[in-house]
C-alpha cells in the first residue's frame, strides 16, 4: 500500500506541475513568435507585457480554458489577440506560413458586447496582424460569407449568422450561391468573451449561451476577460466549459 500511496502521490504531483504555467514575461517568448508579429508588437509601443498579459498569454498559447479578472486599461485586449495571433501563425495558416490563396477558415471568434467595443478590438488585432497574411474582421449585420481567420461579433450579429448558417439547404441550383454567402463556423477553436460579465448579464446572457452552444465542439477553448467575474459567470462556465475539455485556469489581477 506505501508503493500504492507513494505512485498516487508522484502521479498527483506531476498533474500539479502540468497545471502550473509560467508567467510570459517577454513577448519574444511566444510559442512562434512570427518576426512580423514581433515588429508589429514593438511598432505598437508594446516592450513588456503587463501583468494580465504575463498571466493570460501562456494559458491561451497551451490550449486550456481561461477565466480572467482584471481591471480596465490593464491589457485585456492584447492578451488574448497576441496568442490567437501567434497560435493561427503557428499553425501556418497565415499567408506568411505558406497558406497563400488558400481559403480562409474563421478559427477564433471575439464577442464583445457593443458595436465600439468590437471594432476597438479589430483595430487591435489589424494593427497587431498586420502584413502577417491572418485577417482579423467585423462580422456586419447581414455581412455573410466570412473568410478571415479571426471574427469579431456582438453577440446578436454573431447568432443570427451562426443561425443561419445551420439553417435547412435552400432548393437545388441556388444551393452553390446560398453556401458562398454562408459562413462556416464549423473550424472555431478559440471563443474569446471580452466584458464577459456583462454578455452573460441578463440582458445578453440569452444570446451569449446561445452562441457559446452552436460553436461547442471538442476541440473549444473559452476564454472569458472582464473586469469583474462575478459567481454566476463562474457558474455558467462550469455549465458550458464541458468536463471533458481541457483545464479551466482562474487569473486574478489587480
Ligand atoms: P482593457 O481591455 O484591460 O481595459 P485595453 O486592452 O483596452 O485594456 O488596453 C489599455 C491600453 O493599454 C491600450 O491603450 C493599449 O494600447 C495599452 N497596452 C496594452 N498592452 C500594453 C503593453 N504591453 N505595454 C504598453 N501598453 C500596452
Ligand atoms: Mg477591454
Amino acid at each position: 500500500p506505501t508503493n500504492a500511496n507513494e505512485e498516487e502521490g508522484k502521479k498527483k504531483k506531476k498533474k500539479k506541475e502540468a497545471l502550473m504555467i509560467q508567467p510570459l514575461t517577454s513577448f519574444t517568448h511566444l510559442h512562434k513568435l512570427s518576426p512580423r508579429l514581433h515588429r508589429n508588437i514593438r511598432a505598437q509601443g508594446y516592450r513588456v507585457p503587463t501583468e494580465v498579459q504575463m498571466g493570460a498569454m501562456p494559458v491561451i498559447s497551451r490550449g486550456e480554458n481561461l477565466i480572467c479578472c482584471a481591471p480596465t486599461g490593464s491589457g485585456k485586449t492584447v492578451a488574448f489577440m497576441v496568442p490567437v495571433l501567434d497560435w493561427i501563425l503557428a499553425q501556418g495558416k497565415g499567408d506568411e506560413g505558406g497558406g497563400e490563396g488558400k481559403r480562409k477558415k474563421v478559427r477564433v471568434v471575439v464577442v464583445a458586447p457593443t458595436k465600439e467595443l468590437a471594432s476597438q478590438i479589430v483595430n487591435e488585432g489589424k494593427k497587431l496582424a498586420l502584413g502577417t497574411g491572418v485577417r482579423v474582421a467585423l462580422l456586419k449585420k447581414g455581412g455573410e460569407g466570412v473568410k478571415s481567420e479571426v471574427v469579431v461579433s456582438t453577440p446578436a450579429v454573431l447568432l443570427h449568422s451562426l443561425e443561419a448558417s445551420t439553417s435547412c439547404s435552400p432548393s437545388p441550383g441556388e444551393g452553390d450561391e446560398m453556401e458562398e454567402k454562408k459562413t462556416d463556423w464549423s473550424s472555431v477553436s478559440r471563443l474569446i468573451l471580452d466584458e464577459a460579465d456583462i454578455l452573460l448579464d441578463p440582458l445578453f446572457r440569452a444570446q451569449t449561451l446561445g452562441i457559446w452552444t452552436q460553436l461547442q465542439s471538442p476541440h473549444l477553448r473559452t476564454s472569458l476577460f472582464s473586469a469583474t467575474i462575478s459567481s454566476s459567470t463562474e457558474t455558467l462556465c462550469q455549465q458550458h466549459i464541458p468536463p471533458s475539455s481541457s483545464p479551466t485556469i482562474r487569473l486574478i489581477v489587480g
